[in-house]
């Protein structure tokens, strides 16, 4: 196996959360590759790009240290990171290039359904089982509680009811993890997102006009994933009202009907979708055949 310094070397999760949504952004923005043999190293096949699928919590190291160029990662681990290597007093440098759309959850610390929680200071000298003490720390030295911890990596959740911890911290989407386990919310200490990252390290003038590049198209997609492209008849009498109704639409292309002059067709990109209500008042006022579609990609 060999890596070609030369290519722009992406760091991204190999299996997990964070792994579909990363590998279809990458593809979303023209980035072909096959990760099906389960290498550790994915080449894209049109790009000058490598692909190095890993265990996300490398990922923020490969990229502060320089060996991969680009990352994608949860805020969390991330921030979790960084705040480990400060501590040790080794560099944390990077740059954020972009949150996105996806791998939002929240660290929450969570006690037991039984305990009456009134806030941080009930937690005062607490053990907390979780696998992210530095960010749990930070947020309560803030309220002024100090707190001892156990580390564990995985099945953080059944912490407290072996007995090995007062509460526990840890990653939260829906909570029914929680109550399966006899627990309960008791602070929301950070919220995350997946976001891409960049080494800090200064790259050659090619490696950072690909990134340049990419960043457009990204921007360009996630831009696209929200808006609609709507298109619909009204009466020319209605016109103005029926613009007014569109969300952010500045200036809609008005084309005649063949045959019929009191009515128009209007085009118009719209950077949210159209609700129910909307298209209902929209009806009200005279429209008809109201079309809402998703676009695919976006170049302003
Ligand atoms: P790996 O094997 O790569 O170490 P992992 O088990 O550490 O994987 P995953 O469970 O795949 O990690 O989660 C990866 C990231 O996905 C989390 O760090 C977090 O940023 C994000 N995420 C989004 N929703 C959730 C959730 N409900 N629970 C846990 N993580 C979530
Ligand atoms: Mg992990």
């Amino acid at each position: 196996m060999t890596i070609d310094s030369s290519r722009l070397r992406i760091a991204i999760q190999k299996g997990g959360r964070l792994s579909d949504e990363s590998k279809k952004l990458l593809k979303a923005i023209g980035i072909k590759f096959s990760t099906r043999d389960r290498k550790l190293i994915a080449h894209s096949t049109n790009e000058a790009v490598d692909l190095l699928l890993v265990r996300d919590d490398d990922i923020p190291g490969l990229v502060m240290d320089g060996v991969c160029d680009l990352g994608i990662i949860g805020q969390n681990v991330l921030e979790e990171e960084s705040l480990e290597r400060e501590a040790k007093g080794n560099a944390f440098d990077y740059k954020e290039l972009k949150v996105l759309d996806f791998g939002g959850c929240r660290l929450s610390i969570a006690v037991a359904e039984e305990m009456d929680y009134n806030g941080p200071q009930d937690l005062q000298n607490a053990r907390i089982a979780t696998t992210y003490p530095r960010l749990t720390e930070k947020y309560m030295a803030e309220k002024g509680v100090n707190l001892s911890f156990c580390l564990l990596k995985g099945s953080v959740e059944v912490a407290t009811r072996a007995g090995l911890a007062d509460g526990i911290c840890d990653l939260v989407s829906t909570g029914a993890t929680l109550e399966a386990n006899g627990l309960k919310e008791a602070e929301v200490i950070y919220r995350s997102k997946a976001v891409l990252i960049q080494t800090a390290s200064e790259l050659s003038a090619e490696k950072q006009a690909l990134i340049d590049t990419f960043m457009t198209r990204i921007e360009g997609a996630l831009q696209a994933k929200e808006s609609k492209y709507i298109m619909l008849h009204a009466p020319k009498a209605k016109l103005d009202q029926v613009v007014e109704l569109l969300p952010g639409s500045g200036t809609p292309t008005v084309l005649p009907l063949a045959g019929n002059d009191d009515t128009v067709a209007l085009h118009v990109v719209s950077p949210e979708t159209l609700f129910w209500e909307t298209m209902e008042e929209l009806k009200t006022l005279g429209a008809s055949s109201i079309l809402v579609m998703p676009i695919e990609k976006m170049l302003n």
